[in-house]
């Protein structure tokens, strides 16, 4: 590994115990993070010298009776933005250190990548502007719903059809902020590592479900980005051989049976009425409407065989499912369970939690700001993360 990948690393992970325990010491740390002394202590010193934390005084801890030190994130140091790209909105949200969301702004996007940083700077600063806390933007992270190399290209978003779009030059230019940009359903994930129910995992597999199906491999404490970056396409798994064709150009894929306007579209096929989106299928299933349970039903069994698949290649503590598969968790839950457990290695499913997100059904945007949190506590310059 390079070496400044490495300290990245340790970096990010240091800040990330000083975020979930608050007034942590550097011992406890060291503990923790099974990190050398001097790695940490070097690490400590640079957050501080940022203003990323501050130190008090913890009370008596060490045996010789000196007050141990105790870490926290500096509340009122800086503010970081996030911006998620949809095929129909761009989303802002605007953060304290802590990832606590203080503004959130969307606006309608036609999809188009002519403007985008145009419409990306400007929104940036229509959040800021509506952000009456002062501080300084430490960084900006953009979530795209496409596949992105480590160099910053976009290479495909079957969503909004682009294809091979430098982003991060193109964004580089209008935004005057460092800058870190990174697959949606990944950034999702490290949301969820950051500020949601997997702070104390390092290792899940994460699934998210919208307009098509993505997937996260964290693996060891960090994403796991394969040899460009591009690991992790969960949702392009094959469960049926031969079967229906999917947005990525293949066929059988996880995604064309679990995403939500597949199972949305299926409903309308089978002639429910007042079906236009996934919300709608929710509000049928709710009513009892038995057909929309069945089409529910047989995507969880795929979705159940899609886990078991995760389950046998990672033995994984925890599989985590956002998006429209959280919203849709009362329906998809007992089959989804029962299928992965039929399908999956006896002694490797019983140590698997399958999971249900729940700040990925509340739609905060977190994921742009867990790309700007990660960047920043990497101490690095801007770059583009997997
Ligand atoms: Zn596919």
């Amino acid at each position: 590994m390079h070496k400044s990948y490495i300290r990245r690393f340790h970096a990010n992970e240091i800040f990330h115990r000083i975020r979930i325990e608050p007034q942590i010491s550097q011992r406890d740390i060291i503990a923790r993070t099974g990190f050398d002394k001097s790695t940490v202590s070097s690490i400590v010193n640079r957050f501080d010298e940022l203003g990323l934390i501050r130190r008090s005084s913890n009370g008596p801890g060490s045996k010789r009776g000196r007050p141990a030190e105790g870490l926290s994130i500096s509340p009122d140091k800086g503010l970081l933005i996030g911006v998620q790209v949809e095929r129909t909105a761009l989303s802002f949200v605007i953060s304290a250190l802590d990832g606590q969301p203080l503004v959130t702004q969307q606006q309608r996007f036609d999809g188009g990548v002519g403007k985008l940083d145009t419409l990306i700077a400007r929104g940036i600063a229509k959040v800021r502007a509506a952000c009456d806390r002062p501080g300084e933007i430490l960084g900006v992270g953009v979530s795209l719903p496409g596949l992105v190399t480590d160099e910053g290209l976009l290479v495909h978003a079957p969503i909004v059809g682009w294809h091979d779009v430098p982003v991060f030059d193109l964004l580089s230019s209008k935004v005057h902020y460092p800058l870190f940009i990174g697959n949606d359903v990944k950034a999702a994930a490290m949301a969820e590592h950051m500020f949601g129910d997997c702070v104390d995992e390092d290792d899940f597999i994460y699934l998210f479900s919208g307009s098509g199906v993505g997937g996260a491999l964290f693996l060891g404490g960090e994403m796991y980005g394969g040899a460009t970056g591009l690991a992790g396409e969960l949702g392009h798994v094959k469960v049926v051989p031969q079967g229906r064709p999917c947005s990525c150009g293949s066929y059988g894929c996880l995604s064309a049976y679990v995403a939500g306007y597949a199972m949305t579209s299926e409903v309308q096929h089978l002639g429910i009425e007042g079906v236009s989106e996934f919300g709608d299928v929710l509000k049928q299933a709710a009513g009892g409407n038995l057909v929309v349970l069945d089409v529910l039903n047989r995507a969880a069994l795929m979705l159940g065989a899609g886990i078991a698949n995760f389950i046998n290649i990672f033995n994984p503590p925890l599989v985590m499912l956002g998006g429209d598969l959280a919203r849709a968790e009362a329906y998809l839950r007992p089959a989804t369970e029962q299928e992965a457990r039929r399908l999956a290695h006896p002694s490797m499913f019983a140590q698997t939690r399958i999971t249900f997100s729940k700040i990925s059904a509340s739609k905060s945007y977190l994921g742009g700001v867990a790309l700007a949190l990660d960047g920043v506590t990497g101490l690095d310059a801007s770059h583009v993360l997997p």
